[in-house]
């Protein structure tokens, strides 16, 4: 036979009548087994928690040493961990609920425990100290949280919200009470259709993951990943939602960085070869479908560079590459794709530009790196820039192809002495 765990009961009653009436209830029930405990004062009671554990104490508030309200606080005080069900003899439902103000759990009148009343209101009383116990233990999981939870009713009013949203946030639990998240850290980064689309997802009962750029109550922006799972009851309607918030603003930094040095050449920062070859095959697919669409390519290499390094040093020939790359970037627009393809040989991609615009930008380009100076103790550097051209053709089957029309110009620039733009036949 299976054995069921006796339900230990502290009887704290002077009356034996009354004693004998609830043992008797007790051993009679069908709903578990008690193993009942008689204290006759409240110094008694305190004898016996002192010398065992009891799961629950039945408590009559008129004793040899105790009465009244007086009898549930020093009950309290002496177990506060067993719950208490004050036995009364009198029928006062304001006595009641003083009684379970001061920290009962439930409250019986004597003789009125009908068939296995009494032994049902133990069984509740545990259950209820058992779910508080746990209710207890769940929100400090929730408050000791690293991520931002919060917790909205339907309509998206926060009804509770941890330390970790208040850190991530800025606003209190308490500020943030009563009102909606969006109302709070809305940073208006995000357009309308991306809320849409979300509350399409959640209104639908499903979880939402995404991430945003939110404003914290001080103003500054930060990036959070949310994720929100929609609550249902039993008949399967959305009562509240449950939003956790991680602050990724240093992962979207790093990542920003990293995208940045898998993208841009170290000491000029403009676009390396990977980044330049992807732009010219995309704009080479562009002008292969595009019956009006024309891009240039530049291609560019300083003259005599050698002898720059030669003559005043590795470091002084970084600081031209570096004042070279400026101008590169300056004179191009934010579709324009300037880029260091290697050493001393540059490119640059004219997105959507025709010939004549080109050769003007070429130009200029080509006038301004002959006016750059660096100053160095054995003089002032200064460089000039030979500039290969070539469209980009429809019938181009590859970037390779106009890489090496404007290749072959730019030799033909060297070969017609330098700091000029040559473009080529084809
Ligand atoms: P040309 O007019 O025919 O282009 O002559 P050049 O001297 O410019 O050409 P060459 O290809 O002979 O020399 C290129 C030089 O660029 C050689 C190399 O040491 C130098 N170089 C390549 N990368 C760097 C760099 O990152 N920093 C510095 N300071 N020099 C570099
Ligand atoms: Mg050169
Ligand atoms: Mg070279």
């Amino acid at each position: 036979m299976s054995e069921v765990k006796a339900i230990r009961v502290l009887l704290v009653e002077d009356e034996a009548g009354d004693a004998h009436l609830v043992k008797m209830k007790l051993r009679q029930t069908q709903s578990g087994h008690f193993d009942v405990s008689w204290a006759q004062s409240l110094i008694e009671a305190q004898q016996c928690l002192a010398a065992a554990s009891f799961d629950v104490m039945l408590l009559d508030l008129s004793l040899p040493d105790s009465e009244g309200l007086a009898t549930v606080h020093s009950a309290r005080a002496m177990a506060l961990n067993t719950p208490i069900v004050v036995l009364s003899g009198h029928s006062d439902t304001d006595f009641a609920l003083t009684a379970l103000e001061a920290g009962a759990v439930d409250y019986m009148v004597k003789g009125d425990f009908g068939y296995d009343g009494l032994a049902r209101v133990i069984r509740y009383a545990l259950l209820r100290t058992e779910m508080e116990a746990r209710n207890h233990l769940l929100i400090a999981a929730l408050e000791a949280a690293a991520n931002g939870i919060v917790i909205t009713d339907k309509d998206a009013v926060v009804i509770w919200a941890n330390p970790a949203f208040s850190r991530l946030t800025g606003y209190s639990a308490e500020e943030a009470l009563g009102r909606k998240p969006s109302e709070l850290i809305k940073s208006g980064l995000q357009n309308e259709a991306f809320y849409q689309a979300m509350w399409a997802d959640l209104l639908e009962g499903q979880h939402w993951r995404g991430e945003l750029v939110n404003k914290r109550k001080n103003g500054s922006l930060y990036h959070e990943e949310l994720s929100i799972a929609p609550v249902k009851n039993g008949a399967g309607e959305i009562t509240h939602f449950i939003g956790i918030k991680e602050d990724i603003s240093e992962r979207k930094e790093m990542e920003q960085q990293l995208q940045k040095l898998a993208s841009t050449d170290p000491l000029t920062g403009l676009f390396n070869r990977r980044v330049f070859l992807e732009r010219l095959e995309l704009e080479r697919a562009k002008v292969a479908r595009l019956r009006h669409y024309s891009t240039v390519l530049l291609m560019l290499d300083l003259d005599f560079f050698k002898r720059v390094n030669d003559t005043y040093g590795h470091a002084t020939g970084d600081a031209v590459l570096k004042a070279f790359a400026d101008i590169a970037r300056n004179n191009s627009r934010a579709i324009d794709v300037p880029a260091r393809l290697g050493g001393e040989e540059f490119a640059i991609l004219l997105a959507g530009a025709n010939k004549k615009d080109a050769l003007t930008m070429a130009e200029r380009l080509r006038r301004q790196v002959a006016e750059i100076i660096i100053e160095h103790e054995a003089g002032p550097v200064q460089i000039t820039v030979s500039i290969g051209a070539a469209v980009l053709l429809a019938e181009d089957i590859d970037g390779e192809a106009v890489l090496h029309r404007a290749d072959a110009a730019l030799y033909e620039a060297k070969d017609r002495g330098r700091n000029q733009t040559y473009w080529s036949c084809f």
